[in-house]
C-alpha cells in the first residue's frame, strides 16, 4: 500500500466533490433512491435515467465497492461474465447518478429516512444469507455453505478468515446448481489456471496446499432435474487431469425420455449420456463425481449420509435405503436467501423475499395493497435464482413501472425532496471507487492478475480517500 496508495487517492479527490456539487446545484424535481449496487440496481438506474430526464438517481451501497455478486459471486475464471461492469460503469458515469458506497440500509440509514428524502425507493439489496439443510451437526466446522466458500475465494470483506479445511481427499457438495459446479471447478482446477484470475491471494495459497482429489456433487432428484446448465457442465468435462464419473444406474430409462424434453434440457441430457458412454476412456488424478437421487439425511464424523430417493411427479421421495459418502468437507449449495434488514420492509420470511406484485412492494400491514413509491427488483424480489440477464430483464420491468408511476402521478413528486444526507458519514463516491479500482488493478498487474482485490473495508476506505 503506502506511497502508491496515497498517490491514487490524491489524484481523484477533487473530481468527486465537484460532481456532488453539480448535482446538488441543479435541483432536479424527481429523486429516486436505489438500495444496492448489484446488477438489479445498475440496470434499473440505466433505464430510469434514460426515461426520466428530470430525475436524480442515488445508489446506496452497503460496501465501499459496487457490483454485488458480479464481483463477489461470479467465478474468477469467468472474467468475460464480469464485462457487464463496463455497462454499469457507463451508467454510474451519468451526471445525474450519485453513488454512496459504505452506507448500509438498516444500519446507517433507515427505510423511513430514505422514503422521507426521496420520491421513490427501489430495494435491490440481493440475498446475503443461505438456506440450511436443518440437519443435526450442520454447524460443525467441516460443514460450510457454498456462499461462504465463494465469498472467501472472491474476497468479500469478512469472509477472509473462513479457512476451509482442504486437507482431506473427499469433498461433498450438496445441491447441483451452477453455484455447486462453480465451487467444484474451483476445487478441481489446476492452480496455474487460477493464478491468472482475480482469485484472492490467500485462497490461491490455501488451494496450493489442497489435498482434495474427489468432489461428489449430490442431487436429491434425477439427471432430468439437474439445476446446472450445459456450458458449466462442458467446462467440468474439459478440466485437465479430472475424470468425471457418472453412475450408470442414475441414467436408467433416461434415453427413452429424450424426445419429450425441451431443447436446452435435451442437449444437457445428451451431453451427460455421451459423457457416461465415454466414461473410462480418459483418466486423471482427480475425480468429479455427480450423484443423483440422494437426499441429505445426516452428517456424521468424516462422512455424510443420504437417503436413496425415488421420483414421484418430479419430487424426490426418500426410500428406506441409505448411502454414506466419505466427506472430509461438506459444502451446502442449496441456494442463497434474502434477509429483512429494516423492520419497515414487508418481508415474506417463508419465501425469503419482499412481498411484491411485479416489483411494487405491498404495504407493511395486512391490507394487501401496494405501497406507492416503494419497489423491489433483483433476487430480493424474485428469490435467489436467475442469471444476470434474468435479473436485468426483471430490473428493467420494475424500473419502467417506477417511471410509469411517476409519469401518471401515482407517485407524488410535487414536493421537494432533499436526497441523502451524508454529513458525518464515511461515504465512498464513484470517484472513490475508481481509486480503489485503479489501485487493485495496479497491484494485480505486478502479479499477472487482472486485479488483486482489497479485502479489508478500512483499507478500501483509505484508498478511496474517506
Ligand atoms: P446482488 O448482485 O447480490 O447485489 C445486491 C447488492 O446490494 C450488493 O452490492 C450488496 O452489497 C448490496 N447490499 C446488501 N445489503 C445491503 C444493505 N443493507 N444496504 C445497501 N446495500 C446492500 N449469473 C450469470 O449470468 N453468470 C454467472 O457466471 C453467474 N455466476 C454466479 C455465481 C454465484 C456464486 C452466484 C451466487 C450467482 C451468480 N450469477 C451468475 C447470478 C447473478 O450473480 C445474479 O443474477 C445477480 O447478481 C443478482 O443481482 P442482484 O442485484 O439482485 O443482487
Ligand atoms: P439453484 O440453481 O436453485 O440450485 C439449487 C440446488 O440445490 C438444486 O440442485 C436443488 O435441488 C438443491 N436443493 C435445494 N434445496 C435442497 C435440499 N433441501 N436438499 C438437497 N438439495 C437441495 O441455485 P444456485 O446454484 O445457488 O444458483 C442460483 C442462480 O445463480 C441460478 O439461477 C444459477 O443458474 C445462477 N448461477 C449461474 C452461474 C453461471 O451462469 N455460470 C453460476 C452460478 C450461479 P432441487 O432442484 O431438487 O430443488
Amino acid at each position: 500500500m503506502g506511497i502508491s496508495l496515497l498517490n491514487i487517492w490524491r489524484r481523484g479527490l477533487h473530481t468527486s466533490s465537484a460532481r456532488l456539487q453539480m448535482i446538488q446545484g441543479s435541483t432536479p424535481t424527481k429523486r429516486i433512491c436505489i438500495v444496492g449496487a448489484g446488477p438489479a440496481g445498475f440496470y434499473a438506474a440505466q433505464l430510469i435515467l434514460k426515461q426520466l430526464d428530470d430525475c436524480v438517481v442515488d445508489v446506496v451501497e452497503k460496501l465501499p465497492v459496487p457490483f454485488g455478486l458480479v464481483r463477489f459471486g461470479v467465478a474468477p475464471d469467468h472474467p468475460e461474465v464480469k464485462n457487464v461492469i463496463n455497462t454499469f460503469t457507463k451508467t454510474a458515469d451519468h451526471p445525474r447518478l450519485r453513488y454512496f458506497g459504505n452506507i448500509s440500509l438498516g444500519m446507517d440509514v433507515s427505510l423511513q429516512e430514505l422514503r422521507n428524502r426521496y420520491h421513490a425507493v427501489l430495494l435491490t439489496y440481493g440475498a446475503d444469507k443461505d438456506r440450511q439443510l436443518e440437519l443435526e451437526n450442520e454447524q460443525q466446522g467441516n460443514v460450510i455453505s457454498a456462499r461462504k466458500f465463494v465469498a472467501w475465494y472472491n474476497g468479500l470483506p469478512g469472509a477472509e478468515n473462513l479457512a476451509p479445511d482442504l486437507s482431506g481427499r473427499d469433498v461433498t457438495i450438496v445441491g447441483q446448481g451452477n453455484v455447486a459446479v462453480d465451487v467444484a471447478r474451483m476445487l478441481l482446477s489446476p492452480l496455474d489456471a487460477l493464478k491468472t484470475t482475480d482469485t484472492t491471494e490467500y485462497a490461491l495459497e490455501a488451494l496450493s496446499r489442497s489435498q482434495v482429489e474427489r468432489v461428489h456433487l449430490v442431487g436429491r432428484r434425477g439427471p432430468l432435474q439437474a439445476a446446472f446448465t450445459i456450458k458449466e457442465l462442458r467446462e467440468m468435462l474439459k478440466l485437465p487431469n479430472v475424470e468425471t464419473r457418472w453412475r450408470t444406474d442414475d441414467f436408467s430409462g433416461i434415453d427413452l425420455q429424450l424426445d419429450k424434453l425441451q431443447r436446452p434440457r435435451k442437449r444437457l441430457t445428451e451431453l451427460m449420456l455421451k459423457s457416461l458412454k465415454e466414461q473410462g476412456r480418459s483418466s486423471g488424478s482427480k475425480q468429479f463425481l455427480p450423484i443423483f437421487l440422494r437426499a441429505p439425511k445426516a452428517i456424521n464424523p468424516g462422512e455424510m449420509e443420504f437417503s436413496v430417493t425415488e421420483l414421484q411427479q418430479e419430487s424426490a421421495v426418500a426410500t428406506s435405503s441409505t448411502e454414506r459418502l466419505p466427506s472430509h468437507l461438506i459444502l451446502r449449495s442449496i441456494g442463497y436467501k434474502s434477509s429483512c434488514v429494516d423492520s419497515g420492509i414487508n418481508f415474506d420470511n417463508r419465501r425469503g423475499r419482499v412481498h411484491n406484485i411485479d416489483g411494487r412492494v405491498l404495504k407493511n400491514d395486512d391490507s394487501g395493497k401496494v405501497d406507492p413509491g416503494l419497489y423491489v427488483a433483483g433476487w430480493l424480489g424474485t428469490g435467489p435464482t436467475g442469471v444476470i440477464v434474468t435479473t436485468m430483464n426483471g430490473a428493467f420491468a420494475v424500473a419502467k413501472s417506477i417511471c410509469d408511476d411517476i409519469t401518471t402521478k401515482i407517485v407524488d413528486t410535487t414536493s421537494m425532496k432533499p436526497g441523502y444526507d451524508t454529513v458525518g458519514k464515511r461515504v465512498v463516491s464513484w470517484d472513490g471507487w475508481r481509486r480503489i479500482n485503479e489501485f487493485e488493478c495496479e497491484v494485480g498487474k505486478s502479479k499477472g492478475k487482472p486485479r488483486e482485490k482489497i479485502v479489508s473495508i478500512e483499507n478500501m476506505l483509505q484508498v478511496a480517500g474517506v
